[in-house]
């Protein structure tokens, strides 16, 4: 028995036969310096190679779309925009052309130096986006090298995969039925394969450096997804142990599916909406089938962060369509894009701001840059003419700055107007309330809103002054704290009394150590990643509105983060809820 520690990146527990996916089918690149008169064949064979890579991921696009309801091409898109990127056939041209290089090599070496400018950048969305450029050299290297590849889409039998690495395309075509779990030795938390293993609902544990190579096919393998463990070829108490837990995890993920369609509603008859936060239109499949009741939260800004450039207006009406049509009625909330402080973009943003999380981000890029902006806001308007979409400000400070936001959606409504296409002419506007000053005079920007969402992950960040990426202060990052509970109380108030819905959308919202709380604040909406609205639906079933409310305004009036978080506990635990 081995066990390996790596990233729990997808929660769930499995056991199976591990199928060990070996992508590093690559032989050594061949490097050879051309002849004068060979660079213009080498660039037709380049051409051809490059082409048949286009036509495989444009097959792969067209048969996502017909097999898995179309929701699964962001990634793609952006493959496709990476073969054209202009600086990246450039740089192809030059190696071969002026620097003699055979195309193999000017590949990879292309792909090395692009990939290692993203891998020094200080945002990890970012950095994983070197995997992007990884899976499109890949693609090319297969046909200039003549390889044929294994299709993860024929999978027949049940196992987990382990890998060194996988493309974002080998996920999103596998036979998802057969796939228990997942093991690699590459990714992070943020990588596209958690974030997809975790929108399909496979368990995934990632990052285990180099301990793969050392499992074989048929391997046993019981992998933890929540503890980032797998034990490989385990004895048969640890089996035991394992098979009582995946028999556990399974019972509660039925029984969490079975209150799929029951309401979200206290005891005493209050209801409470709840929705999901996605990061990729494919989790949206995810998203209905925990029964959310609707988008919340659309993080639209991962469309960006593709390598390449800024997704156009069409890649963006794609998308947003795509999440719109799973989503059928229900309402679909896009958030403009959150670029900047811990999300840098590449040629848009100096990393070198002293402050990214007080500088250039969020609303603050998008008005600055007013036709990037216009774009993206044409592109919910125009996809939102056949769906229930909304679209939400981030991080607004001030009243001038939602202002100006509702005034360049107007001229993108006649810019569409002009252009003569259909578009959402009444499409709803909301303001995510993620800084103080915002919380403050919420009552002013009620004015101008139709609806609030409290994103707390940067509320708690601001008005407690903790950089919520720095581990060593995270210990403050207090939802519970009273100053950040009576900022959302006032913004609630506000809302409610100008009688436009408040939601929540930070991760305290998907905590249900903290619904009942939130409850008793008056919250309406709660919107989170779909593994979690199950837990937070049982709490609700499971109380009354009116403690709840009392339960809020002792907390409200509570002295330190620690007592009241020890006050919520224990009322927890009273109810056995915890
Ligand atoms: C938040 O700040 O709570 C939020 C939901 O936005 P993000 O986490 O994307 O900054
Ligand atoms: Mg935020």
């Amino acid at each position: 028995m081995k066990t390996m520690t790596g990233i729990p990146a997808s929660p769930g527990v499995a056991i199976g036969a591990a199928f060990v996916y070996a992508d590093n089918d690559i032989p050594e690149i061949p490097r050879y310096s051309l002849a004068e008169g060979q660079t213009a064949g080498e660039m037709q064979r380049l051409r051809e190679a490059m082409e048949k890579a286009e036509g495989d991921l444009r097959g792969v696009l067209e048969g996502v779309g017909k097999e898995m309801s179309g929701e699964h091409t962001a990634i793609f898109e952006a493959h496709l925009m990476m073969i054209e990127d202009p600086y990246f056939t450039g740089r192809l041209e030059e190696r071969i052309v002026k620097e003699r290089q055979n195309a193999e090599w000017a590949v990879r070496e292309t792909a090395r130096e692009l990939a290692g400018k993203m891998i020094v950048s200080s945002d990890p969305l970012f950095r994983e986006r070197a995997a992007d450029i990884n899976d499109v050299s890949k693609r090319i290297l297969y046909h200039l090298l003549a390889i044929k590849k294994v299709s993860l889409a024929n999978l027949e039998h049940d196992c987990i995969i382990a890998a060194h690495d996988l493309l974002p395309s080998d996920i999103l075509v596998m036979n998802r039925k057969k796939v228990r779990a997942i093991v690699m030795d590459m990714g992070s938390g943020t990588s596209h394969t958690a974030i997809l293993a975790r929108a399909f609902t496979i368990p995934a544990v990632l990052g285990l450096s180099a301990a793969v190579s050392e499992i074989v096919n048929g391997d046993i393998l019981a992998v933890d997804g929540s503890l980032g463990e797998v034990i490989v070829n385990p004895p048969k108490t640890v089996l035991a142990k394992y098979q009582k837990e995946t028999a556990k995890y399974r019972k509660k993920a039925d029984e969490f599916l079975a209150m799929r369609d029951l309401p979200a509603e206290t005891l005493d008859g209050r209801p409470a909406v709840l929705k999901a936060n996605i990061e990729i239109p494919e989790e949206a499949e995810t998203a209905a089938l925990y029964g959310a009741q609707g988008i919340g939260l659309y993080r639209s800004e991962f469309l960006f962060l593709a390598p390449g450039q800024a997704a156009g207006e069409e890649v963006q009406f794609r998308a947003y369509s795509r999440v719109l049509a799973a989503m059928g009625d229900l309402p679909v909330t896009i958030r403009t894009v959150d670029i900047g402080g811990d999300k840098v973009l590449s040629g848009f943003q100096s990393a070198d701001e002293k402050n990214p999380l007080l500088g250039w981000r969020a609303i603050r890029f998008s008005l600055a840059l007013p036709d990037l902006f216009k774009t993206q806001l044409r592109a919910i308007l125009r996809a939102g003419a056949a769906g229930n979409a909304r679209i939400m400000f981030p991080l607004i400070s001030g009243l001038e700055e939602l202002e100006r936001a509702l005034a360049l959606l107007e001229e993108a409504k006649a810019e569409c107007r002009r252009q003569g296409c259909a578009f959402a002419e009444n499409i709803e506007t909301g303001v995510m309330i993620e800084v103080p000053s915002a919380a403050m005079i919420a009552e002013i920007l009620a004015e101008k809103a139709g609806f609030f969402s409290i994103g707390t992950n940067d509320l708690v960040q601001y008005s407690l002054a903790v950089d919520r990426g720095n581990e060593r202060v995270s210990y403050l990052a207090q939802p519970v704290h009273p100053a950040v509970l009576r900022l959302i109380k006032k913004t609630v108030d506000a809302a409610h009394a100008r009688g436009i819905t408040a939601a929540m959308c930070g991760e305290m919202a998907g905590d249900p150590g903290f619904t009942a709380a939130l409850l008793g604040l008056g919250i309406d909406e709660f919107s989170m990643a779909s593994l979690s609205i199950p837990a937070v639906k049982r709490v609700i079933r499971n109380v009354k509105a009116e403690e709840c409310r009392v339960l809020a305004e002792e907390l409200v009036a509570g002295r330190s983060a620690t007592e009241n978080a020890a006050l919520l506990r224990s009322w927890m635990e009273r109810r056995r809820l915890s």
